[in-house]
């Protein structure tokens, strides 16, 4: 099956000149779901991976189904002020403004291998800042894993510039 297919582009949302990469027909599709979970986890195997790292939110259902797949534990990313134990925070530039990402201070151990799972990389402010919180971790990060890669926003190769293997299981051109 052509994953691309399975995913809905609303253009125009949330705002006038992005075009949205609505994954909810993906993971609503069960042969597509499936079909796009084992291929995220495709490049890790024969690693041992420790945690899966997902980003709030869309993050926390694909993260989740790896983390089973690869008998690994589950580690959530969320925005500011949702933990509920004690955190660690990194901020991060958006467009207009900033937001910040957060992470239990016991979520990850020094060396663990962590693999790292969103929907969607743009611009790539998010998983870097994703990646900031489980370096100050000492986590190890063996890849970063997406569904989909918006290559002219660059963010994809940020994160490779930062020595970080990435991979996406397409690509769309534009914003
Ligand atoms: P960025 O930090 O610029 O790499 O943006 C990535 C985050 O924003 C991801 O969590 C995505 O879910 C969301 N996002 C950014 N652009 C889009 C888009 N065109 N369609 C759907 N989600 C997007």
């Amino acid at each position: 099956m052509n994953l691309a297919d399975t995913i809905r582009t609303i253009p125009d949302y949330p705002k006038p000149g992005i075009m949205f990469r609505d994954i909810t027909t993906l993971l609503g599709n069960a042969r597509a779901f499936r079909q796009a979970v084992d291929e995220l986890v495709q490049p890790l195997a024969g690693m041992k991976i420790d945690k899966v790292a997902g980003i709030e939110a869309r993050g926390f259902i694909l993260g989740g189904a790896v983390a089973h797949q690869l008998s690994a534990g589950f580690v959530p990313l969320r925005k500011k002020g949702k933990l509920p134990h004690r955190t660690r925070a990194v901020e991060y530039a958006l467009e207009y403004g900033h937001d910040t990402i957060e992470m239990h201070l016991d979520a990850v151990l020094e060396g663990e291998q962590v693999m790292l799972v969103d929907d969607l990389i743009a611009t790539g402010g998010t998983a870097l800042a994703a990646i900031e919180l489980l370096t100050q971790a000492k986590a190890r990060i063996a890849a970063a894993a997406f569904v989909v890669d918006l290559p002219e926003l660059g963010g994809a190769q940020r994160l490779r510039d930062a020595g970080i293997p990435v991979s996406a299981l397409m690509s769309f051109a534009g914003h």
